[in-house]
This record gives structure tokens, sequence and C-alpha cells, in this order.
């Protein structure tokens, strides 16, 4: 009897000890809403009748944003930290604070066959994006940050930037050549369904059309193109998506501009979440790069169920900006943490050695 009873207790103990081993996720949706800080959040949502993706996430940590040269970062900097792990300066896309090319995520991953992709409504190649596929020194040269698509460590890119691919500088077409080397290609302002193992589309010359013009539903479906593309062989795959838009908003100190695009936002998460769920291993993280335009919201006496937004600036500014987490090894993202932390975590997650 004492026999059988010591087998079962170490058979638990055994059990136990799978269970406490932290799981790895296979699949990772990175949302970034750019410029998007907590009093962006709560304005936007605060009367919403829909569901609150936000409020969904039970680990809710802080990151800190300032970067190499300074305490208010921009959106290069703010996206390069998180695809090399090291903070740089303003403008900088992929490039250290010495303007070295440093390796990013994307290209680590590849090193170990993860399938990866951008999806964003601004062009394809703007700062956030550009940031996990590219390395150049300026931010403004979108003509050279699309070149480096075909370098092969992105596997999909869906968002605005046919500009930056077929009217350039050098005259070269950029769709063609990306075709040729066997990416399936496609400028064209309506997104339709498709399936394909590598794909470059464009919907817009430069930046997505806003919510307020129409946008409509792009940001939702370019996202389950891209994740039904990634994962379709069952492989893993990183994917960021960018709600880009939030940020203009800000820029323009536009509330209802920056909340139309918010709400856009949380409904993209909203279905990445509905799919993580689903699927069991895939790690959902959500956060900015930065804040823009200061915002706060202020009391409003003649309508005290409403509030009055009130921006600071017509820039970024340097406070904490919300990280959610869902998903095996959400965890490693709750606490207070300077941004570069961020790629720490997906490398240890993602059992990146190198
Ligand atoms: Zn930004």
């Amino acid at each position: 009897m004492r026999k059988i009873i010591s087998v079962f207790l170490i058979l638990v103990l055994a059990s136990q000890m799978l269970w406490a081993k932290p799981k790895n996720p296979k699949k990772v949706v990175f949302l970034i809403g750019d410029g998007m800080g907590l009093t962006q959040i709560t304005g936007a949502m605060a009367h919403y009748k829909g569901r609150n993706a936000f409020e969904r996430f039970q680990v809710i940590g802080l990151s800190k944003t300032a970067s190499s040269d300074n305490y208010v970062t921009d959106s290069g900097a703010g996206a390069t930290v998180f695809s090399i792990g090291k903070k740089t300066y303003n403008g900088a896309i992929g490039v250290d604070s010495s303007k070295k090319e440093s390796l990013g995520l994307f290209e680590l991953l590849k090193e170990r066959n993860w399938r990866t992709g951008v999806v964003a409504t601004s062009s394809v190649t703007h700062a956030t994006p550009a940031a996990f596929y590219a390395h150049v020194s300026s931010r403004r040269s979108e003509d050279e940050i699309a070149e480096f698509l075909k370098r092969r460590n992105c596997d999909l890119a869906i968002g605005g930037g046919m500009k930056f691919f077929l009217k350039r500088k050098d005259g070269r077409n950029l769709l063609t050549e990306l075709n040729e080397m066997g990416f399936t290609v496609a400028a064209d302002t309506n997104l339709v369904d498709i399936k394909a193992k590598k794909l470059i589309y464009l919907c817009a010359d430069e930046g997505m059309k806003t919510m307020q013009e129409g946008r409509g539903d792009f940001l939702q479906k370019a996202t389950k193109i891209a994740m039904n593309n990634l994962g379709s062989d069952k492989e893993n795959y990183f994917l960021m998506v960018e709600g880009s838009q939030i940020d203009w908003g800000g820029h323009d100190n536009n509330f209802e501009y920056m909340k139309a695009e918010l709400i856009d936002f949380n409904e993209t998460i909203n279905q990445v979440l509905d799919a993580a769920i689903k699927d069991g291993n895939t790690l959902v993280v959500v956060t900015a790069d930065h804040e823009t335009g200061g915002l706060s919201l202020l009391e409003n006496k003649e309508n005290k169920q409403t509030f009055i937004s009130n921006y600071a600036s017509k820039g970024h500014s340097g406070v904490m900006v919300p990280v959610f987490a869902y998903g095996p090894g959400a965890e490693a993202f709750a606490g207070i943490y300077e941004n570069n932390q961020i790629f720490y975590k997906f490398k240890k997650l993602l059992r990146i050695t190198k």
C-alpha cells in the first residue's frame, strides 16, 4: 500500500512540475497603438457601447518610453527599441545610437524559421512597421526602407505606401522586383482575401484613409488575412499590427479623429483576442510607442457626465504607456520597465538564444 501511495505522489509531483513549466507561445500578435496613452484609451472608450478589448486583459504593465537622446521619443526610436532591444536616437529605424545596423526580432526569428509580418494603417514603410524589417539612419528614407523587404526577413506587409514601390525616385518598380522574388504583390485600394505564403499588399499611395473618411474594417480584414497566411502551414509566426493614426489624430489635436482610430484599434484587438483564446498558443501584447498630444480629460461644468478633451502639445509626451498581455507567457509583461525590456521579454519567451 505504502508503495502505491509513494508512486502516486511521485506522479502528482511530476505532473505539477510539467504544469509549472512556463508555456512558450507559438504565435505572437504584437499590436502597437501609435500615440496611445492612458488618456487616449480612457477618453475614446468612455462612452463606447461595444466590447472594451483593453478590459479583457488580466496582465497589465507600464513601459517607460524615453529614447537614447530624448526623454520624449519619436516613433522611429519607439519601435526600433521593440525590434532591436536597444534605445536609440529619435528618427532611427533598426539602427543603434551609433547608427549601426542591429539584428532585429524578425531576423532572429527567421533564423529559427518563424514567419513574420506587419500590418499598418500608415504606409508599410512608415516608422513603426519599418523598424521591424529595415535598417536606415533616417525614418524619412521610405524609398530605401521599401527595398529592405527584398532581404526576405518579413514575409508579409499590408497597408499603404504604393508610392515608395511604384513612384520611386530611382524609377524602379519594386513590386515587380518583389514578385520576381516569389512575393504575391497587390496594389489596390480594395483589400480582398488572398492566400499567399509571401505577400505585399498595398492599399493606398501613402497612409490609409482615416476612419472618418470611411476606411471601414480595413485593419480587421488585413489582420485576419495576415494571421491566416502566416499561420497557414501551422508554422510559428510573429505579426506586428499598428493602429498608426491614433498618433495622427493626436498631432492634429483632433479628439474625434483619435477616438475613431482608437475604436477601430479596439475592435482589431477584440478580433485578435477571440482568435487567440480559440487557438491557445498565441501571445497577444498591446502597447504604444509613446503618448501623443499630452491629452487630458477635464471636468465639463456644462455636462458633468462627460469631459473636455484638452491637448497640451502638438507633439509627443514622455508619460509611461500601458502594456496589455494575454496568452502563454503573458505574466512576463506585468510591472514597470523600460521599453527595451519588451524586446528581451519576447526574446526569452520565443527562446531566442543569440
Ligand atoms: Zn509613434
